[in-house]
């Protein structure tokens, strides 16, 4: 059903291959040269904007540890992040505590550890920045509600209307903490770039009235993540959201672009997996079913999450695949007793119809939002094995 060369190169996957020959599935298999082409792909695509990578995308150690020689920064969610991305050596002046939802004593945590830099979208937790973060530097996310074209949204829950991001920023200056920027995301694996237009819109708004009105000079822009890993449903490639967004910006802007930062995760790491299962059972629900259930040893409670709602479509190959091998339409599920584990079954992938038990699956494009994304037990499968391949 797909062409393998269309996502990974002959020798890569040779790579891969070899790599992998032993390996019990499933697991993820993470090339870390490739996130390395991905970063400085990003970098050079966008010269001026400092990274900071979403470290939630995949926190694995050789992950982080590369990014941060390559000069990344980080965006750190919870304390357990925090402590894993320290531990590694990397100085707190290169992290940000993206997460707007973060209990009191976790901004003490982070201020204690030497982070400076705060995300905000509540009075609440503004308050308490002002109270256990004092004099930090704050970015506020705003909402942004045109979100039908990421297939992964991550508004909604997070950011506040504009109009309540002008009055926090006057609420941190009055509560003696540093008023930096402003923030948006625009939707994860974000296939509209005019996406960006819109919000940087809104982001310019709020730097000129609240200079004007407040005589309040914001100076960053955070322009989150969004951008695309490569995945079944076309998207333009990276320069092409380079070019558009930094036209943007220059039009918004003009030759005064506010310092630009970007939180990259899918982009940088997604193409970088290849999660390997073997087949456990294929069978039909009928003897005269057209469609075969294809059960395998990963599912949506280890590694295979993003396929809720059948939102992130893979692209799957087998090991059964050759020129010319006949196909069928699938049903793809995992292998727990909760009949939520199905991965697709709106969406048809065909798979050869020799597939059978002890065969494998390779799911490409699967370096984010996998190999912790999991639960710890349930059925007593445990989390994925992640390897990284140099
Ligand atoms: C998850 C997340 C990101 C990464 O988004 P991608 O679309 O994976 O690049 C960036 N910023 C914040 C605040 C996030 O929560």
């Amino acid at each position: 059903m797909f062409n393998r060369a269309d996502f990974i190169s002959d020798s890569e996957w040779n790579r891969f291959q070899e790599f992998s020959k032993d390996l019990e599935t499933p697991n993820v298999v993470v090339n870390l040269h490739q996130i390395k082409r991905n970063f400085i792909k990003l970098r050079d695509s966008f010269p001026y904007a400092q990274i900071y990578y979403a470290v939630k995308s995949n926190p694995g150690e050789p992950v982080v540890s590369m990014l941060a020689e390559l000069g990344s920064c980080f965006d750190i969610a919870s304390r357990y992040e925090l402590d894993s991305v320290l531990a590694l050596g990397v100085h707190p002046d290169r992290i940000s505590y993206g997460n707007t939802i973060k209990k009191a004593c976790d901004i003490k945590y982070f201020y204690d550890k030497g982070v400076r830099m705060f995300a905000t979208d509540s009075k609440s937790d503004l308050r308490n920045i002002a109270e256990f973060a004092p004099k930090s530097r704050v970015y506020v996310r705003v909402l942004i509600e045109n979100e039908t074209t990421a297939d992964w949204p991550l508004s909604r829950k997070f950011g506040c209307h504009p109009d309540m991001a002008y009055d926090l920023i006057v609420l941190a200056r009055d509560l003696g903490l540093t008023p930096y920027g402003i923030s948006f995301h625009v939707g994860s694996q974000q296939r509209d770039i005019g996406a960006w237009n819109d919000a940087i819109a809104k982001t310019k708004y709020l730097f000129s009235s609240l200079e004007e009105d407040e005589d309040i000079r914001l100076t960053m822009i955070n322009m989150g993540g969004g951008f695309p890993a490569h995945y079944i449903q076309a998207a333009n490639e990276l320069e092409t959201y380079a070019s558009e967004i930094t036209r943007y910006l220059h039009d918004d802007f003009g030759d005064d672009i506010p310092h630009i930062i970007l939180e990259p995760g899918r982009s940088l790491v997604g193409d970088s997996g290849i999660l390997t299962s073997e087949v456990v059972l294929v069978s039909r629900k009928n003897n005269t079913a057209l469609q075969r259930w294809v059960f395998q040893d990963a599912g949506k409670f280890n590694g295979l999450v993003e396929t809720m709602d059948e939102s992130i479509k893979y692209p799957v190959i087998s090991s059964k695949d050759e020129p010319g091998a006949k196909e069928g339409e699938v049903i793809l599920a995992g292998p727990t007793c909760d009949s939520a584990d199905i991965m697709y079954e709106d969406f048809k992938y065909k798979l050869p119809l020799s597939l059978k038990a002890g065969d494998k699956l390779y799911w490409l494009s699967t370096g984010a939002y996998t190999s912790t994304y999991a639960s710890v037990a349930f059925n007593g499968f445990p989390p994925i094995k992640t390897y990284y391949m140099k």
